[in-house]
């Protein structure tokens, strides 16, 4: 039986009824690629690209940036590949992009502000995207991380578009957005939700500051109710939207999470063969009744129990 299980041939993630929801990776550098692959990742949900720029005192060129990214790309042939620009500030402070001293970072100018007021360095990576993404057959997406509302979603998008950036998103990683997600779902491809961020910025809870460290629960209700009006508004819009913060890499919660109308889901490559197990025990009416109860709740731990009571 153990045996049968080892050689068991990775299948894509697909609930008890046959209804997909690619399993895809999140990735920090592209020689991680490879273990990903052989752990069932569908493709890369979140890249992040911070390890070319952290501990250096000037960005890449955007030769180095372009051999690093389709390095990434190579790994994936026909596969989609999400890869985040820049996400600099607060807990990633780079000296030639966050130049003032901030007394709240994270609420400071980081993520795509940040990029925006350099936009020459946001430029020049969607520049070596492009050229990344002509010289290889990966599906690349390109998202912006910290995008607070619509205009700053379209800022993002028409400017990746211009650079030649085919498929062109943006995180949902501050409450705002997610409040604004009809309007964002408008002008956006996707929608890749943050819950590390969304969490911290929905309980107003450091997100590394052990003291409030249990308000950083993406089970809280209020974190729930804000990913459902992204998938409502994804559903309604035609507009994929994905998880790539720490919560899909919770079995219980990935199911929650499709039942709010996620269709993509990306984590640590190790977590894929748990979430995988989960969904394929699980249809789509389940879960979208795990999702009703657990939205009903006042309490995160509320909102585990009641998800975990419906059968
Ligand atoms: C998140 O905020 O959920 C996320 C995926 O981005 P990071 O953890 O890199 O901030
Ligand atoms: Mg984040």
């Amino acid at each position: 039986e153990l045996q049968k299980i080892a050689s068991a041939p990775i299948t894509d993630g697909a609930l008890a009824d046959g209804h997909a929801v690619p399993l895809l990776a999140n990735l920090g550098k592209p020689s991680e690629a490879k273990a990903a692959v052989e752990l069932g990742a569908e493709g890369v949900g979140l890249f992040r690209t911070e390890f070319l720029f952290l501990g250096s005192t000037s960005a890449p060129t955007v030769a180095q940036q372009r051999e690093a990214y389709t390095e990434l790309l190579s790994a994936f042939p026909g596969k989609k590949v999400v890869v985040r620009a820049l996400d600099a500030g607060s807990d990633k402070p780079l000296a030639f992009l966050n130049d003032a001293e901030e007394e709240n970072p994270a609420l400071g100018l980081r993520g795509l502000r940040a990029l925006r007021a350099k936009e020459d360095i946001l430029r020049e990576q969607l520049t070596a995207l492009a050229e990344a993404q002509a010289a290889t057959s990966a599906d690349l997406w390109v998202m912006a991380p910290m995008v607070a509302d619509a205009e700053e979603a379209e800022y993002f998008v028409s400017l990746a578009k211009e650079l030649g950036i085919r498929v062109a998103g943006v995180m949902a990683e501050v409450p705002s957005l997610a409040l604004m997600a009809p309007e964002v779902t408008a002008v956006s491809d996707f929608v890749s939700i943050g819950t590390n961020d969304l969490t911290q910025y929905t309980l107003a809870a450091d997100r590394l500051l052990g003291s409030v460290a249990n308000y950083q629960d993406p089970w809280h209700p209020a974190v729930l109710r804000l990913i459902k009006l992204l998938g409502d508004a994804g559903r309604a819009a035609g507009k994929p939207v994905g998880v790539c913060g720490e919560a899909a890499a919770d079995p219980a919660l990935a199911v929650v999470l499709v039942g709010l109308g996620v269709t993509t889901l990306s984590m640590t490559p190790a977590a894929l063969a748990d979430v995988r197990a989960e969904l394929a025990r699980t249809t789509l009416e389940q879960a979208t009744a795990r999702a009703a109860a657990a939205l009903r709740t006042s309490t995160a731990a509320a909102a585990r129990s009641a998800a975990a009571s419906v059968d």
